[in-house]
């Protein structure tokens, strides 16, 4: 393939790569505008067992709804899988 074959074969892939990089950067800034509400939501992780707490989904299993904040959980729950304390939860 000479240089002039490869120039002349770009210009095509390059609008196609383009397309997708802007579909990409869509993609993410949506994902931005969806992180950056009111509420961030976090996710914390026992640090007994490994078992993950996500304030998007809650423990409806223990009669916490979703969204509902780590610090807001009451003291006296635990975690679903070991039955550590708050205490042993770390974010992450
Ligand atoms: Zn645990």
């Amino acid at each position: 393939m000479t240089l002039n074959a490869v120039t002349h074969s770009l210009p095509p892939i390059r609008s196609l790569l383009s397309d997708t990089a802007k579909t990409i950067a869509q993609t993410i800034c949506l994902h931005q505008i969806g992180k950056t509400g009111d509420t961030i939501m976090a996710k914390y992780e026992c640090m007994v067992c490994g078992w993950v707490y996500d304030e998007d989904v809650g423990d409806p299993d223990s009669g916490i709804a979703a969204g509902t904040k780590f610090a807001d959980l009451p003291d006296d729950w635990v975690c679903p899988m070991c039955g550590a304390s708050k205490e042993d939860f770390e974010e992450i």
